[in-house]
């Protein structure tokens, strides 16, 4: 072992003692440690001042009950969380996500994750994320609204415009955020359109900021097929989920001339070997909330598989836009037996490390989330830019940027791979470039 693998470790032993219990944190914090390692080869000053053990330490976390009544008038208590990351770099900015298995180490490896995600954005924004273990799933609309309320009648005096900046995540979409807004004005008695983005287009929200995740992981995915002379145009995909990220990932794709042959969610999977009707699946989904079982009854020459996995469909491109450690080790073999060339990230750390150690080693083109899809939080931070000065953009000028702020992040974490000794690795990209960023504001603002 060098002496830099050895300090890294004492590092990350450090860290597994002093966070028990908490693996996605973990999985999270040993992957840019990996990195970091290339760094410090480098750069040892990046290690001074406690910089390091700085960084894999929130700066606040705060935990809250949410009691709520449901429609039967019986009391429900959920657990609610913000962790405020690191605001070297701005406020701190990152969604909320209501999902049964959130608990404090998913909001964490999240929060992480999003420091150096929003570092790549070029834009002026910390980390953070939050959410609670609420399960919106079946709840009628008083039921998700009552819990809105008392979710943000706890978190509403710890956010704000300089200050924290919340938005969506898995659970939480346009309505949600809708009604936390409400609650939020009402509480502060002002009408601070700053304080969480994923607005709605009639008080604050930007045009494209539904689109932008799934749309910014199609445009980093087309930068990376660029790279080598290839293009989406008669490229088969495969897009897991099928919720805000994967619909408009779908839809990108198939506007550049792709054809998506399966999607999914938590129930099973869906064969499109002729495209996916957008519409059709926007109305299921996002409308009528229900499964994508009912997409197949209502679309001709569609599939629907309730065992197996989406990951034997063949396919050029993988887009994996679920949830956490959704893709394993085997996926990823049958991927590259298949002939797959391009994996992107839409989802949050939706590859296991294993898998990521299988396309590694099959050179296999690998957008990490933390790049591929950064598109969702940096058009969040254009609607707070647009918050601030009062004005709403166009569509295609809001897309103009995010496909500018995609194209800029592909280029720096290949550049930075390239310049690391790691020419075509965008994770070591990736990961050092939004590192440096942070790490040089802090070490400039000091230890605090
Ligand atoms: N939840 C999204 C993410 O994982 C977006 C966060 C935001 O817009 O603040 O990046």
């Amino acid at each position: 072992m060098s002496a830099i693998d050895q300090e890294v470790a004492g590092y990350y032993d450090k860290l597994l003692k002093r966070n028990a219990g908490e693996p996605e944190f973990h999985q999270a914090v040993a992957e840019v440690l990996e990195s970091l390692k290339i760094v410090l080869e480098k750069d040892p000053h990046y290690a001074d001042y406690g910089l390091i053990e700085r960084l894999c330490e929130p700066e606040r976390q705060i935990i809250f009950r949410v009691p709520w009544m449901d429609d039967n008038n019986e009391v429900r208590v959920n657990r609610g969380f913000r962790v405020q990351f690191n605001s070297a770099l701005g406020p701190y900015k990152g969604g909320l996500r209501f999902h049964p298995s959130v608990n404090l180490g998913v909001i964490k490896f999240l929060g992480f994750e999003q420091i150096f995600k929003n570092s790549l954005t070029g834009l002026p924004i910390g980390g953070g994320k939050g959410g609670s273990d609420f399960d919106p799933k079946g709840r009628s609309e008083g039921e998700v609204m009552r819990f809105c309320q008392s979710f943000m009648t706890e978190l509403w005096r710890h956010i704000g415009e300089y200050r924290d900046v919340p938005a969506g995540d898995i659970g939480v979409g346009g309505r949600e955020v809708g009604f936390l807004f409400g609650q939020y004005r009402r509480l502060a008695n002002q009408h601070e359109s700053g304080v969480l983005t994923g607005k709605g287009l009639e008080w604050g929200g930007s045009l494209a900021r539904t689109e932008a995740t799934g749309f910014g992981c199609v445009y980093f995915t087309e930068e990376m097929m660029k790279a080598n002379g290839e293009s989406l145009d008669g490229a088969k995909v495969i897009v897991s989920g099928s919720g805000n990220v994967a619909t408009y990932a779908i839809q990108k794709a198939q506007e550049l001339g792709a054809t998506v042959v399966g999607f999914s969610d938590s129930s099973g999977w869906v064969e499109t070997p002729n495209g996916v009707d957008v519409e059709l699946l926007r109305d299921v989904k996002e409308k009528r909330r229900e499964r994508v079982s009912t997409y197949v009854e209502e679309a001709q020459g569609t599939t629907f598989h309730s065992d197996g996995s989406i990951w034997d469909l063949k396919a050029d491109v993988a887009l994996p836009c679920a949830t956490q450690n959704e893709l394993e080790a085997e996926h990823a073999r049958t991927l590259v037996d298949n002939g797959v060339r391009y994996v992107a990230e839409g989802a949050n750390m939706p590859s296991t490390p294993e898998a990521v150690e299988i396309f590694r080693s099959n050179k296999i083109n690998f957008g990490p989330g933390k790049a591929a899809n950064a598109g969702g939080v940096a058009t969040s931070a254009l609607e707070m830019q647009q918050n601030a000065s009062r004005d709403s953009w166009t569509f295609d000028y809001t897309d103009q940027r995010l496909h500018g702020i995609m194209s800029n992040i592909f280029k720096l974490s290949a550049e930075t791979a390239a310049e690391y000794g790691h020419e075509g690795d965008y994770i070591v990209g990736a990961n050092i470039a939004g590192f440096k960023k942070v790490a040089d504001a802090m070490l400039a603002q000091g230890v605090i």
